[in-house]
């Protein structure tokens, strides 16, 4: 399905409780065109007054970060594991939301997330928060882990990632900087450092793609945790 056609079919997606009370899908903000996509959790109100991702306040530090590393939104493609806005914002298995852990919520990722991601083909994919690094990582297992630091830890369990993303990167969500936690400068570095590392790989492997030898480097997917400045938390190797 091409990506026209995935965005509007989604539009009229009824597959789990969430289609009752949103306002309306929210696909994408920025490029389907291009080798990087930012993934979060779910859309904002903002977003969905909007109808694009990342467009409000989160979105505009977002926007900040990646003015002062010159990476445009025609650059990326930013998107959410749900489509709609679950009420009150509280992503499904979350302590305030109104949705337990429902299995039909994973419908998302399995099926939009998915094909989206197979449309776009992106070499490189910065998860923003838990609740993407969960969802993106786990979805669909039972095995999920609760701990932000186990979701890298186990994944080399996973055998099944998106096979052309060579290079994830998980960090802050940018809604977390907002809440001023102590060390918001220190997380506001680790997400400038993510979406600088994924634009970098896929410049790189744009400008070249060959090896020592003359053949095209195809390397493994790396996962890396991004939480603080200058030393990633957990670097893994996932083999493919
Ligand atoms: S959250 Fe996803 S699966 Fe659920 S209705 Fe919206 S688009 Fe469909």
């Amino acid at each position: 399905m091409d990506y026209t056609t995935l965005m509007m079919t989604c539009r009229r997606c009824d597959e789990c409780p969430l289609h009752e009370t949103r306002k309306r899908v929210v696909f994408h903000r920025g490029n389907s065109d291009t080798d990087v996509m930012y993934i979060g959790g779910a859309p904002t109100e903002e977003d969905e007054q909007n109808g694009e991702c990342f467009s409000g306040k989160d979105g505009q530090l977002l926007q900040r970060a990646m003015d002062s590393l010159g990476i445009e939104t025609g650059d990326v493609l930013m998107t959410n594991i749900l489509k709609c806005r679950p009420p009150g914002g509280a992503f499904p298995g979350d302590k305030k939301s109104k949705f337990e852990a429902d299995p039909t919520a994973g419908h998302c990722s399995r099926t939009w997330l998915d094909e989206q991601v197979e449309a776009v083909s992106p070499k490189a994919m910065v998860l923003f928060g838990p609740a993407a690094a969960q969802w993106a990582l786990y979805r669909g297992r039972d095995d999920m882990p609760k701990r932000f630091g186990d979701v890298v830890s186990r994944c080399y369990q996973r055998k099944d990632l998106w096979p052309g993303v060579k290079r994830i990167y998980v960090t802050w969500h940018p809604s977390h900087l907002l809440r001023g936690a102590p060390g918001v400068n220190n997380q506001l570095d680790s997400v400038m450092g993510a979406i600088s590392k994924a634009k970098d790989y896929a410049d790189a492997l744009r400008a070249n793609k060959k090896g020592p030898t003359g053949k095209t480097i195809v390397p493994k997917q790396v996962v890396t945790v991004i939480t603080k400045p200058s030393a990633p938390m957990i670097g893994s190797s996932c083999d493919q």
